[in-house]
Order: C-alpha cells, then structure tokens, then sequence
C-alpha cells in the first residue's frame, strides 16, 4: 500500500509548562460586545449568539512572524478572550458550563475584513475572510476560569487601537457555551474565541501586533514586509 500521509495534530501552549494543549476544532462567536457590534452596523440587542469556525491549524503561537496574508486591502486584528475545553458535552445547561474550561487565553481573530464584508453582501459563507492559514494567534494558556472582568487590549506598534472589559461581553462565558452546545456536541480540544471589543482596525507589512487580557500571558505577533 502506498505510504499514508503524517498529518501533524495542532496544539498551542500552556503557560509554566511543557505540555502542548491539542486543538480539536476553534469556533469564534460573532459580535459579542455592544461597542463592537456597533461599529459593525449592527444593533447590540441581546440577539442570540452566531457561531463561525477557523481550522484548527490557525492556531499560531505568540513570537511568530507572519506573512501577509494575500487577497486583502483591509486586513484586521480581533483581540479575544479565547477558552480551551478540558471536557465536552450537548445541551449544557449554564450552570455547568465552567466545569468544561481546562484553560484560556489570549487570542487574535485574524480577518479579511473586505472579503468578509463582500460575503455579507452576497449572502456567501465566511470561511475564507476568517479560516486563512494563521488567521488564529494565540498565547500560552493559563489553567482554570477566567475572570468574568479584567482589561482586554490590543496594541499595533505600542500603540493602543482596542481596548475594553470582559465584563462587556453581552454573552458570558458560561452562556457562549452552553449556547454553543446546542448546535455541536463539545469535545476535549476545542477552543473558543468569545468576540472582540471595538476599536478593530487595520494591520499593515511589518506590524507588530500585541493583545493582552489581565492576568494571561500576552500575545505578540509580528506580520512581514512586502516581499
Ligand atoms: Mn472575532
């Protein structure tokens, strides 16, 4: 039989330790902080959560550099509080959801903004404005919950472009995920990207873009000139 091919499991950081974290699927929630939906022309009502993926491959680790991704004229950060499940499960009730978290983290939602804002024209899928190849920085894990409010910011050259609380998340995390539950059953693995808060913006060659979230590691992540 011809020789199958290796495919390399994904896996991101763990703060303080040496373990690698195995990614199984990212899913990103949409709009998820009223400043930010605002600035998108939405109304931020208490709508019900919309769920969008990335591959699991997106994953990249703070410290990379980058290449520009190609057929964008309005490339954009997206800083998120990003959770990483240590169990799963269908249908979980509130109450029970921080009991699936093994850890969280800061994350960047790379986007395609022009591409996205055509596929919302055309009423097409998001996945090339959003599932590129590196589309999901993310930095070391820290174990446990995360604070249910803290600072989340982004810089781009020490300069800051979002900053916000997660207190302003209009659906907690305990609600993105048993909300999120009710259209996949959650496995060990997945990740979850909770929404940005306003001020997203452009990233241009040879940015250096850093998130950071009160009391996580920071992310930094650094985009390559035109070649
Ligand atoms: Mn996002």
């Amino acid at each position: 039989m011809r020789r199958l091919p290796e495919v390399i499991q994904p896996t991101t950081a763990i703060s303080g330790s040496d373990a690698r974290f195995p990614v199984r699927r990212i899913y990103c929630v949409g709009q998820n902080y009223a400043a930010h939906a605002r600035e998108m022309g939405s109304d931020p009502d208490r709508k019900p959560p919309f769920f969008f993926t990335k591959p699991a491959d997106a994953v990249v680790p703070s410290g990379s550099r980058l290449a520009y991704p190609s057929l964008t004229q309005d490339f954009q950060h997206e800083v998120e509080l990003v959770l990483a499940l240590g169990s799963g499960g269908e249908r979980v009730a509130v109450a029970d959801a921080a009991a699936l978290i093994f850890g969280w983290g800061v994350g960047i939602d790379l986007t395609r903004r022009d591409l996205q804002a055509e596929a919302k024209k055309a009423g097409r899928p998001w996945d090339m404005a959003k599932g590129f190849d590196h589309s999901a920085p993310l930095a070391a894990l820290t174990l446990g919950v995360p604070p249910r409010a803290g600072a989340i910011q982004l810089h781009v050259n020490g300069q800051m472009k979002q900053s916000g609380d997660l207190a302003d998340m209009i659906w907690t995390v305990p609600e993105v995920i048993a909300n999120l539950s009710t259209y996949v059953r959650l496995a060990p693995g997945d990740l979850i990207f909770t929404g940005t808060p306003s001020g997203v913006g452009p990233i241009r060659p040879g940015d250096t873009v850093q998130g950071r979230i009160d009391g996580a590691d920071p992310i930094e992540v650094v985009f390559q000139s035109a070649s």
